[in-house]
């Protein structure tokens, strides 16, 4: 059977800027017979993810994923259909998920390295297992819960980077839920800044591209800031943690603007900004999702609740088409995205 797949085509380095032409667009074929414990599954959505930058390089700096071969399948988020099973696990028309979904149109995957998933808990909405009720859902749920010691009544304001993105958008509507009076989202237009405040009830939001953020933040947040998710981490951290009251809390959950560089994760601060903490009792702890699956079920039934009731409004960005992966990637990375950034494979 044919089908298409991309594959990694060429490394950008520790220090280059992911572009399409990394990616490679190929037809293969299936073995038309499956093994036991196979099933043949075909692609519904695929997600892309900041993470995969590490992915790109020979080494990923990190223990808990390994790199991408040059020439092999990409993989990563993915939600299909079994077409064919000869696992007892999964029947013809399950939906499942896997973290290690090949970026291609069908494919002969083990059984067990699938997740059956029930389309009930989304409304049908099958892409959210990516984004709101999956990784960055999750992210965002538990980062705040984990590290953002929110409590209600206490008047705290929350800043959020990266706000416009899958994780930045969720963790700011919790952050809301969970009892901040204010969530601020910095993000890099005035069309996310729009979303943040009219479909995601953040209370304002700072274009970093445009506008004086330590100013805005200064009148936006009149009490100075007490929980801060930070998504980018770089210059923008930088003036974030300057305004934070003693005594609150970073929760580090990603650092984007360093991604295309060649530093350790999390990136090394200046002396200047360690003193900041330090002086002012702030806490600045990495929060690793992976860390917390034993709460992924209890968390994941909690956001399919809060989307399903309209309390978090889930914004995405959808492109069709395989050979829009490397695109869709590289876009993302750069910001093209609202929301979560979906690839929709077939129907
Ligand atoms: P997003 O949907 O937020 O997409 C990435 C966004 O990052 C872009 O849309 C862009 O938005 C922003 N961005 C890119 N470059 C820069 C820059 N130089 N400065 C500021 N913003 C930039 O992705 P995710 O929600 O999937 O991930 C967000 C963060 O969360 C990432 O850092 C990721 O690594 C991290 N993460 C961490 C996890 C954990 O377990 N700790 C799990 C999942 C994600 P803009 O237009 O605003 O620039």
């Amino acid at each position: 059977m044919p089908v298409q797949r991309v594959v990694l085509n060429s490394r950008p380095g520790n220090n280059g800027v992911p572009v399409p032409a990394h990616f490679r667009l190929e037809e293969t074929t299936l073995a038309p017979d499956l093994e036991d414990g196979e099933v043949l599954v075909r692609t519904l959505c695929l997600s892309v993810d900041p993470y995969m930058r590490c992915r790109m390089n020979e080494d990923t700096g990190v223990g808990y994923v390994t790199p991408w071969q040059l020439s092999e399948c990409v993989d990563g988020g993915g939600v299909g259909v079994v077409e064919s099973s000869r696992c007892s696990a999964c029947s013809e028309g399950d939906v499942v998920t896997s973290f290690n979904w090949p970026w291609q149109t069908k494919a002969v995957m083990k059984g067990s390295a699938l997740q059956k998933v029930d389309p009930q808990v989304v409304d049908g909405h099958l892409s959210y297992f990516l984004g709101a009720v999956g990784i960055t859902g999750l992210t965002a749920l538990l980062g705040v819960r984990e590290k953002g010691n929110v409590t209600k009544g206490a008047n705290q304001t929350m800043v959020v980077s990266g706000a416009a993105g899958a994780c930045g958008s969720v963790a700011g509507q919790i952050g809301r839920l969970d009892g901040c009076v204010r969530a601020v989202g910095i993000c890099g237009s005035e069309e996310k800044c729009r979303a943040l405040v009219d479909d995601c009830g953040f209370s304002a939001a700072i274009n970093y591209r445009k506008e004086d953020i330590p100013a805005k933040l200064q009148e936006l947040c009149p009490d100075g800031i007490d929980v801060y998710f930070d998504n980018v981490g770089g210059g923008i951290s930088d003036t974030v943690i300057a305004q934070m009251n003693n005594n609150s809390h970073v929760i580090l959950c990603g650092q984007i603007s360093q991604y295309n560089k060649d530093v350790p994760y999390p990136p090394p601060l200046s002396e200047e900004i360690q003193e900041t903490l330090r002086r002012n009792n702030i806490t600045r702890e990495r929060f690793t999702v992976l860390n917390y699956m034993n709460k992924a079920d209890a968390a994941l039934c909690e956001l399919s609740q809060l989307v399903k009731s309209g309390h978090i409004n889930v914004l995405e960005t959808v492109v069709e088409g395989i050979e829009k992966m490397g695109d869709a990637f590289c876009s993302m990375m750069k910001g093209g995205n609202i929301g979560k950034q979906i690839i929709k494979i077939s129907e």
